[in-house]
């Protein structure tokens, strides 16, 4: 599967916000949006006016860079919003909020998207009891997420068991810190999402 691989500070500068994409990081004075505020690339003396089409774009490359999505992936997520009833921005929001890699981030058992993104992939997490490594995978209400067997014998799932719980969930997940599980309760709300981006934005930039 096609990920972004390159300096992902530079998306951070390149928004002019802190999309915290680093985890722990992103809240320490190394952050490098902290230390150079300015976008990445050769500075041309005073910045130009930022058109409407500019400001759609940099709403939806907010999104995209948040849940680390390549273009084809994120316009594919828009269309099925668009197809679903009700709100399309909305829609996009909860389609968003229901990958699996996002989930396992909300969990606590990463400590970023990027990181939840290599457990799922390298195998690590089941939904249901199965063994998933596909992170885009849209979890329902109902579903579970465990580990694997062989990965709970893993450094990192032991150093995980010891400081999981210290991360706020949301509200329609529930957290078991015993076995490092999870359970969906609900699907998320638009509002519970609380998005950084405006979703009205992007379906703007879509429509055109
Ligand atoms: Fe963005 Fe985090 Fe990098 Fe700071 S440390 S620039 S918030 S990814």
């Amino acid at each position: 599967m096609a990920r972004y691989t390159a300096a992902v500070c530079r998306l951070c500068r390149r928004s002019g916000e802190k999309l915290m994409l680093k985890g722990s990081r992103c809240l320490s004075p190394k952050c490098a949006l902290e230390r150079r505020s300015k976008p990445p690339g050769q500075q041309l003396g005073r910045r130009r006016r930022v058109s409407d089409r500019g400001l759609q774009l940099r709403e939806k490359q907010k999104a995209r860079y948040t849940y680390g999505m390549l273009e084809r992936q994120f316009k594919l997520a828009f269309r099925q919003a668009e197809r679903q009833q009700g709100i399309t921005g909305d829609n996009m929001l909860v389609l968003l909020e229901r990958r699996l890699d996002n989930v396992v981030y909300r969990l606590g058992f990463a400590d970023s998207r990027s990181q939840a993104r290599q457990l799922v992939n390298h195998g690590h997490i089941m939904l249901n009891g199965r063994k998933t490594d596909i992170p885009s995978c849209l979890v329902k209400e109902g579903d579970t997420i465990s580990w694997k067997d062989r990965s709970a014998k893993t450094e990192y799932y032991k150093q995980l068991a010891g400081t999981v719980g210290s991360k706020i969930v949301p509200g329609w997940l529930s957290l078991d810190t015993e076995n490092l599980a999870g359970r969906i309760l609900s699907l998320p709300t638009p509002d519970a999402v609380g998005a950084k981006f405006d979703a009205k934005t992007i379906v703007e930039y879509y429509s055109r």
